[in-house]
């Protein structure tokens, strides 16, 4: 059997769960990541390492990114010892990153000017989402693209949707679902901090919010996975990274001359409030409100 090579750029909470996955259907997969200690994880996995972004996408024809930031996903494609500058066609790049849609199109751009294929695939559905190859991946991009990238997107997640032809449009859905996921994680941790100050039992207003309208997937992710176990660092999705994308969801509303009253408060609220939390999971956010409550009444 003819086993394709896949490269595989951030090897972090959720690049190396979808880079496992990957290997464990069988493809050939090259990690790089600056951070040495997830090469080293990866190769214990079956991974190969030992490449640059530079050097590997004239390695492999398929090579997907799981980055943090626009400025290092910008850098890592378009700078000159990035993978479009050094990029050989046949090559189809991914990126699984939440960035802005304007980066997405500047990427799609130089991409086509070098015969590159490019498609800007953010996912949604956590850590554990990522170890169970269950994402949600929004995808902008061409048609046919996203039909060579179908089976490797297959391998990563379940549901898989093919938003439009233009690269930003699957980034703008993963924004208004952050968004979302944003307000919601400050909604829990208002409420588990009135639970506190009432004397209710956390799982008591759980057990019954849960069947109620109140009810949603991020009360059951931040309230089981993190809060319970007052455990927020193992499966993160960082403050960081939702102020980050909070940040851009605010950002695509004014360039759409929309309000986004919520949205712009929780970016005060979080910039003035994240420091001690920033490298914490999202559901920290009950940890920070709670300790300011305790701090004030000191
Ligand atoms: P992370 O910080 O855990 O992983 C990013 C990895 O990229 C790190 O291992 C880091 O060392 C590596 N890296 C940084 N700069 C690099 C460079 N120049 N070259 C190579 N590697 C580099 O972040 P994450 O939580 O895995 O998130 C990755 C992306 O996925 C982000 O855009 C985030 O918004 C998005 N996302 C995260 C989650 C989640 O639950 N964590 C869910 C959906 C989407």
């Amino acid at each position: 059997m003819d086993v394709k090579k896949v490269g595989f750029i951030g090897l972090g909470n959720m690049g190396f769960p979808m880079a496992s996955n990957l290997l464990k259907a069988g493809y050939t997969v090259y990690g790089v990541d600056v951070n040495k200690e997830n090469e080293k994880r990866f190769v214990e996995i079956g991974g190969r390492v030992g490449f640059t972004p530079a050097t590997l996408s004239s390695e492999v024809d398929i090579m997907l990114t799981s980055l943090p930031t626009p400025q290092i996903v910008e850098s890592v494609y378009l700078n000159p010892d990035g993978l479009i500058p050094n990029g050989e066609a046949p090559l189809t790049l991914i990126d699984l990153s939440t960035v802005s849609p304007e980066v997405n199109k500047k990427i799609a751009q130089t991409a086509e000017e070098n015969g590159i294929q490019y498609l800007a695939a953010p996912v949604s559905g956590s850590v554990t989402g990522a170890e169970a190859a269950t994402l949600s991946v929004m995808v902008g991009g061409a048609q046919d693209t996203f039909e060579f990238a179908i089976p490797y997107l297959n391998t990563i997640g379940k549901n898989i949707f093919h938003v439009g032809e233009d690269h930003g449009l699957g980034t703008i859905v993963k924004l208004i679902n952050n968004l979302m996921a944003g307000i919601h994680t400050q909604a829990v941790a208002e409420a588990l901090s009135l639970a506190d100050a009432a004397g209710l039992s956390h799982e008591k207003v759980y057990e019954i919010v849960n069947v109620s309208s109140g009810q949603s997937g991020v009360f059951t992710r931040n309230y089981k996975s993190f809060i319970e176990k007052n455990e927020y660092i193992k499966g993160s999705f960082t403050t960081a990274l939702l102020l980050k994308d909070l940040k851009l969801a605010n950002h695509v509303s004014e360039s759409l001359n929309r309000e986004l009253p919520l949205g712009k408060m929780l970016v005060d609220y979080f910039e003035s409030n994240i420091e001690g939390y920033a490298e914490k999971d999202m559901s920290s956010a009950y940890l920070m409100l709670t300790n300011k409550t305790v701090e004030a009444a000191k």
